[in-house]
C-alpha cells in the first residue's frame, strides 16, 4: 500500500459516488491545497470505510477550492479507500485504520508514518479526524490532552468534549503531540445535517486566526470513560420483542450523553452474567454499576453511559457502550 501526495485537486472526486472512489483514487492519498497563509488545518476522512459524512464534508471542501484558495493551507487525508468502496468499516484485510497511528509494521503503519512524516515540519496549525457513530449519540469532540488550545478547538465543534488517552494508535491521539487535535463524532452517518455541521466547523477553523491558550475547560462539558459494558457474545442477542435469550431494552440508544437512572431498565434475560461491566483497569466492576433480579439488568446508580449501540453485530464484536464520568 503506497501513499500518493497530490498538489491539487483531483475533480472527480467532487462529484464521485462514495462506493465509486476507488475509480478515482487509487489507495490512501494526501491532498495539499496551498493557501494564503502556510501554516496548514490537516483533515482526516474515511479512516472507516462505512462513516460516510467525511466523504461529503470532504467534496463539499475540494468543491470550494477548485478555483480559489483557502485562508490557510488545507492537507486532507482520505484514509481507507478499499473498504470504502465496499461500504464497510474495514477493509479485507480486517486492519482498523484508526488504530495504526503508532510504530508498527503492516503496511498501514507504513502509511501513516508516510502522513506524519510528510507533515512533521509543516507547522500544522491542527487536526481535525472526521468519524461517525454506530449508534445515535450526539454530536461530540474527543480530545486527547486537557489544555487550553484543545478545548478551544472542542468547543468551535460542541460542548460536549470526551477526553481519553487509549488505546494507543488513534489518529487524534497521534497529532496531539504535533498540534492540537480532534476526533469528531457526527452521529450516525447518513444524515445532511451531519455533513452541514461538520463543514462548517472546518471552515470556521480554516478561518481561525489563533487557538486560545487560555480557554478554560469551564467553557465545555468535558467527560471521560470510565468503564465498558460487554454482552455475553455467546447468547442470542434481539433488540426487540423477539423471544431469544438476551433481550436489550430497544430504546438504549437515546440515553447516550444523558444521565441513566437508578432503576432503568438495560436488558432482560434469564442468565445472570450476559451482562458484565469492565473498568479501563481491566477490573470487573459490575456491581457497582448494575442490579440483576427477576430476569432483569437495570442500573444500580445513576451515570451517563455513551455509545450505547442497538447494533448486535456490534455490541458482540465491541462492546454494548461506554461508562462516563464528568472530569472537573
Ligand atoms: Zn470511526
Amino acid at each position: 500500500m503506497k501513499l500518493s501526495i497530490l498538489d491539487y485537486i483531483p475533480l472527480d472526486l467532487i462529484d464521485c459516488e462514495i462506493t465509486q472512489i476507488n475509480k478515482v483514487l487509487e489507495g490512501p492519498t494526501l491532498i495539499h491545497i496551498e493557501g494564503d497563509i502556510p501554516n496548514p488545518l490537516f483533515v482526516t476522512t474515511l479512516l472507516h470505510g462505512n462513516e460516510t459524512t467525511s466523504f461529503y464534508v470532504l467534496q463539499k471542501l475540494l468543491n470550494d477550492y477548485k478555483d480559489k484558495r483557502p485562508p490557510r493551507d488545507l492537507i486532507i487525508f482520505v484514509g481507507n479507500i478499499e473498504a470504502t468502496s465496499l461500504g464497510k468499516r474495514v477493509a479485507s484485510d480486517d486492519v482498523d485504520f484508526n488504530r495504526v497511528w503508532c510504530k508498527g509494521d503492516t503496511k498501514y503503519h507504513q502509511v501513516t508514518n508516510d502522513v506524519i512524516e510528510y507533515l512533521k515540519n509543516k507547522n500544522l496549525f491542527a487536526s481535525i479526524d472526521i468519524h461517525n457513530n454506530t449508534g445515535a449519540n450526539p454530536f461530540y469532540g474527543c480530545i486527547n490532552v486537557r489544555s487550553g488550545k484543545f478545548y478551544h478547538l472542542a468547543a468551535l465543534f460542541q460542548k460536549k468534549v470526551v477526553y481519553f488517552t487509549e488505546p494507543d494508535g488513534v489518529n487524534s491521539l497521534c497529532f496531539s503531540k504535533i498540534c492540537p487535535s480532534i476526533t469528531i463524532e457526527a452521529g450516525k452517518s447518513g444524515f445532511p445535517e451531519a455533513t452541514v455541521a461538520v463543514y462548517n466547523y472546518v471552515k470556521k477553523v480554516l478561518h481561525l486566526d489563533e487557538l486560545r491558550d487560555d480557554y478554560g475547560c469551564d467553557e465545555i462539558t468535558l467527560y471521560h470513560t470510565v468503564a465498558t459494558i460487554k454482552v455475553n457474545k455467546n447468547r442470542d442477542i434481539t433488540v426487540s420483542d423477539e423471544d431469544k435469550e438476551l433481550k436489550i431494552n430497544p430504546a438504549i440508544e437515546k440515553f447516550n450523553f444523558v444521565p441513566m437512572l437508578k432503576g432503568q431498565l438495560i436488558a432482560k434475560s434469564m442468565n445472570k452474567n450476559d451482562l458484565c461491566v469492565i473498568s479501563d483497569e481491566g477490573d470487573d466492576v459490575t456491581s457497582n454499576y448494575l442490579i440483576y433480579h427477576d430476569d432483569c439488568y437495570r442500573v444500580k446508580e445513576m451515570f451517563i453511559p455513551s455509545m450505547l449501540t442497538t447494533n448486535i453485530e456490534v455490541m458482540k464484536k465491541d462492546c454494548l457502550g461506554y461508562v462516563m464520568e464528568k472530569l472537573i
